[in-house]
């Protein structure tokens, strides 16, 4: 690791405060590294990665890989406007066919992920998990606003290296990614089980566009094991990748280390600044409304097919909310006898 000394902290500088040791689930805490040109964000997830993913039976493996993706979500869709909306998406041939993160801000998070079972073969990672296809990001910033999305393929990587080369390709901007799921047992709860997964960003934003310069992945259809292009990356962006790389998985996910601790372990060195944490929530945005709206918008034919035993059932898939409409309801003719 290389480290020029132009570090201003000196031991007469005391910091605004110490580092809360009070760890908080369920929020993104925005902290930047001035002297290194580092921004990033720390995601925790407790209590509200319990609720999305408990909603829904899935296996182990099939519950830690939306986990990441949910985490993912966080760190990507937090610095949206208030109503924003980010989702995040990924389509692929693996044993986890389909995932879904829906980010609404400012906090409500929504999930779910489709999988064949019978694929699901012990020892998986997160790349065979997924398999080959894509991952597709979508800003939504309001009605009088313009979509955006962006696409990067998967190739039997997982989450976090889809990111790295999105941000790469797509955004020009050097990011580092970490993502970690884990479960855990707490031995006064009857043994009761909980999600926890944590997360971070760190992203390389220099005032002058040229020192942003990274080492470019080889080209898609380059031989695996083609040479990488040689460029001199900047010794800040080394420093901090060298840092953020030995954050460990248990480091992310551990109740009782706090946010600000974690941060300031890693970049203490340097002067790392926090910003206001913003709480994340589960909370699916569907309706009884909203699913009779998106009813009546179905051929009449479609709704009728859908009466089973006289009434029309609708689950939803992100939170599994059971609505059940009368055929008339439904707006289902009633078929003349
Ligand atoms: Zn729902």
């Amino acid at each position: 690791m290389t480290s020029q000394s132009q570090n201003p902290k000196t031991s007469d500088t005391p910091p605004v405060r110490a580092p809360s040791a009070v760890p908080v689930d369920d929020t993104v805490l925005p902290f930047e590294v001035g002297p290194l040109d580092l921004r990033g964000r720390l995601t925790r997830l407790g209590p509200a990665l319990d609720e999305l993913l408990e909603k829904h039976a899935y296996p182990t493996p099939v519950a830690k890989l939306l986990g990441e993706a949910i985490v993912l979500a966080t760190l990507l869709g937090s610095s949206l406007k208030f109503d924003g909306r980010f989702i995040l998406q990924t389509q692929t041939d693996g044993p986890v066919s389909f995932l879904i993160v829906d980010f609404q801000a400012p906090d409500r998070l929504r999930a779910y992920a489709r999988f064949d079972e019978s694929r699901l073969t012990p020892g998986l990672d997160s790349g065979a998990l997924l398999g080959n296809g894509h991952l597709a990001m979508t800003i939504d910033q309001g009605v009088d606003m313009s979509r955006y999305q962006g696409l990067v393929a998967l190739q039997g990587g997982g989450l976090e290296e889809a990111a790295h080369e999105y941000f790469l390709r797509s955004e020009q901007i050097p990011t580092r990614v970490r993502l970690a799921v884990g479960e855990e047992l707490r031995s006064g709860e009857g043994g009761r089980h909980h999600w926890r997964a944590g997360g971070m960003l760190l992203q390389f934003l220099p005032k002058s566009p040229e020192r942003a310069r990274q080492a470019d992945l080889h080209p898609g259809d380059a031989p695996e094991g083609a040479s990488v292009h040689a460029v001199q990356e900047d010794d800040a962006w080394v420093e901090g990748q060298s840092l953020i790389a030995t954050v460990e998985d248990v480091e992310l996910i551990d109740p009782d280390l706090s946010g600000e601790r974690l941060l300031y372990r890693l970049f203490h060195e340097r002067g790392v600044r926090v910003f206001s944490s913003l709480p994340l929530r589960a909370q699916c945005s569907c309706s009884r409304d909203a699913v009779a709206g998106m009813l009546s918008r179905f051929e009449a034919k479609d709704r009728a097919d859908m009466v089973k035993d006289g009434k029309v059932v609708v689950t939803c898939e992100f939170c599994s909310s059971v609505y059940e409409f009368t055929p008339q309801e439904a707006g289902v003719e009633e078929a003349g006898e």
